[in-house]
């Protein structure tokens, strides 16, 4: 069964195919019908008696079965919340656990937030009363420090287990060991088809609940070369999808929201062009940073005669289910990070994703009927090029915070910590030696107490250290670094302004200096938006940055720091940064500057206010790879404290 379609980009031709099962589903249908119809839902009753008889249960289900939404509700309807219990329910992503709680509290009928609620770094949308709680994995690990048996849940749910984030493979080990304390905490593990034995195996031999997926037939068209720019081959796709295609709506992968909006740019300019000459083709963007408002708009049904184009990051992989899909658009491509453990380097590098991921994202395609799935790339390059599943982020990250947090919760051995996969040693060893050079550990690998206070805080990823004269500087700084990479705005029509505007806030410090003058000057223009508007600063992430401070000044308010003020004096705050981040140094040598620790090239990124004065010793905040190995938030070492 092969299938030619010369019209599309550099033609695909169709790989496999399966019989056509079934055609559409009924389109509307009421919440509660559509709760009912949903794969999961003749399972409830036998998936109920599973978690009653074992107190740790895999659960394997297709995409858009039902798991994170409904198993939460059929336990509540079970009585798991009684006495004020809670069931918590962990998602790798912030906008699924967002999304995820929203959903659940109008299928309840309840204001999010109440019974139904969600907590995201930053953002906790949870009450006395919630019993349903969707969180990041994240903060689950951070629970962990305030009430480290979770004697307030009954029921863990860690969802979207084949994600194999950092903090889901830690909770991983940290819940198997409470589980043997606490006989009545039910655990769950949630995972699309994939690597289900291999949690179990993890879990002593924990049983798998297969839920029986509803899948139609995706055909698999593949591209007979290679595509030189799959963002416009993404385009032409679509467009020839919208006037060669019966309806149905599509689904572009792309890696990041640059290529996402530049994409959805692309397409409203066509789609202006043509006019009436096509019909309405709605276009409408999710990556982790969109608006909740926006992100929203996804799940919205297609008006009749339309047809919707969803351009995402590969959240929409597993974890969210955008009913009515019927064609995805698959570059092959994801944003991964990888860690080099002997430098140091973390970096975020754009990669061809896995076989595992291409075959999650065809899927998406046979959701309500049989689908199509357009690969960019040949099916040469899908067996040979692409590796068969990705690596955990735990064999690929920094683990500074983590080894920090496990430390904090009192376990001091962690090269014996229970790993699924465990971590390369070097990069565990580094992570110790940070700790040990920053005085957060003694000789001894023990938590240092006196360091306690800023311990607590660097899990948060701030730098803190004891120099306490100007800690509400050091707020705000780490407040805006939260929302670093969205504060200048510059549109393509007025770079010049733009940068212009930029320029105006360069102070001599560095830029964490310059972080802090913007902050100050909003908040002297009285938070206007007005302001924002004419110094092409992003009025919603300083609204973000704001609310980022406030928690930040709550915790340490708990942890009894007082707060202080320098008065408008750089050196104080430059002192305090360097004493957390002295491991960060790098030096001028010819051309580029080399890191202290390592003798590494690296750069300063052109956006940077020291980039033209290139001092001769520079602290940087992070390294990034991008185009090549850049230094982000520099900041020259203050002359007068020698003692760094
Ligand atoms: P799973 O976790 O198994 O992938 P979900 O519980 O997330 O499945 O989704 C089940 C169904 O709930 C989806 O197929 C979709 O119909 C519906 N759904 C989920 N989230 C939303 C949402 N935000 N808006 C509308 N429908 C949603
Ligand atoms: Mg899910």
């Amino acid at each position: 069964h092969t299938e030619c379609y010369n019209n599309l980009v550099s033609s695909y031709f169709l790989q496999e195919s399966e019989p056509q099962l079934s055609q559409a589903e009924k389109q509307k249908q009421s919440i509660q019908e559509v709760r009912r119809s949903l794969p999961i839902f003749p399972y409830r009753e036998d998936l109920l008696a599973a978690i009653r008889e074992h107190q740790i249960l895999v659960i394997e289900g297709e995409t858009g079965s039902g798991k994170t939404t409904q198993i939460p509700q059929y336990l509540l309807e079970d009585g798991y919340t009684e006495g004020g219990m809670k069931i918590g329910c962990t998602q790798p992503r912030r906008v699924a656990a967002m999304s995820v709680a929203a959903r659940v509290a109008q299928e309840m009928s309840v204001k999010l937030g109440n019974e139904v609620g969600y907590s995201i770094r930053f953002e906790d949308c949870t009450s006395e009363r919630t019993i349903l709680k969707y969180m990041t994995d994240g903060m689950l690990l951070r629970e962990f420090l305030t009430e480290p048996d979770l004697a307030s849940y009954s029921v863990i749910i860690i969802d979207e287990a084949h994600e194999r984030t950092l903090h889901t493979d830690i909770l991983f080990g940290l819940i198997k060991d409470i589980a043997r304390f606490r006989p009545d905490l039910k655990v769950l593990v949630a995972s699309a088809t994939l690597d289900t034995e291999r949690f179990s195996c993890f879990f002593d031999d924990a049983p798998v609940f297969r839920i029986p997926g509803r899948r139609f037939p995706v055909d698999i068209y593949y591209t007979k070369a290679p595509e030189a720019d799959y963002l416009e081959a993404c385009v032409v796709s679509v467009l020839q999808i919208h006037v060669t295609q019966p309806a149905g709506d599509v689904l572009v992968f792309l890696t990041g929201q640059e290529e996402i909006e530049a994409c959805c740019e692309l397409l409203q300019e066509r789609c202006r062009r043509l006019g009436s000459k096509i019909s309405e083709l709605l276009v409408l963007p999710i990556y982790a940073n969109l608006p909740s408002d926006m992100q929203a708009k996804i799940f919205n049904p297609t008006p009749p005669g339309a047809r919707k184009v969803v351009v995402a990051t590969n959240i929409a992989e597993t974890s969210l289910t955008i009913d009515g899909i019927i064609y995805v658009i698959d570059p092959g491509f994801c944003k991964q990070k990888s860690y080099n453990a002997r430098t140091g380097m973390e970096s975020l590098i754009v990669t061809p994703c896995s076989r595992a991921s291409a075959n999650q994202r065809a899927g998406r395609a046979g959701r309500v009927a049989a689908g199509k799935c357009f690969r960019l790339y040949t099916a040469w390059a899908f067996k040979h090029e692409m590796e068969e599943t990705t690596v955990p982020e735990i064999q690929r990250t920094n683990l500074g915070n983590v080894v920090l947090l496990l430390k904090s919760l009192g376990i001091n051995d962690l090269i014996h910590f229970d790993f699924m996969d465990p971590p390369p040693h070097e990069t565990l060893v580094l992570a110790l030696e940070q700790l040990y050079a920053l005085g957060a550990l003694n000789h001894l690998g023990e938590l240092t107490k006196l360091k306690w206070n800023f311990c607590y805080l660097l899990i948060t990823d701030y730098p803190l250290s004891d120099v306490v004269t100007c800690s509400e500087e050091i707020l705000t700084i780490a407040a805006m670094l939260s929302v670093n990479n969205s504060i200048f705005y510059r549109p393509k029509d007025k770079v010049v302004h733009a940068d212009n505007a930029r320029m105006n806030f360069v102070v001599p410090g560095g830029d964490h200096i310059v972080l802090l003058n913007v902050y100050t000057q909003w908040v002297e223009s009285g938070y206007s938006t007005q302001w924002c508007f004419e110094n092409f600063i992003q009025f919603r992430s300083m609204k973000r940055a704001r609310d980022v401070r406030d928690q930040l000044e709550g915790l340490m308010d708990r942890i009894e720091v007082e707060l202080c003020s320098c008065n408008g004096e750089s050196v104080p705050i430059r002192k305090a940064v360097t004493a957390g981040y002295f491991y960060n140094t790098a030096r001028l040598s010819k051309g580029g500057y080399k890191t202290v620790k390592h003798q590494q090239t690296v750069y300063v990124h052109p956006n940077s206010s020291l980039f033209e004065e290139q001092p001769r010793w520079m602290i940087y905040h992070e390294l990034v790879f991008t185009t090549k190995e850049f230094m982000r938030q520099v900041w020259s070492r203050p002359s007068l404290c020698s003692s760094f």
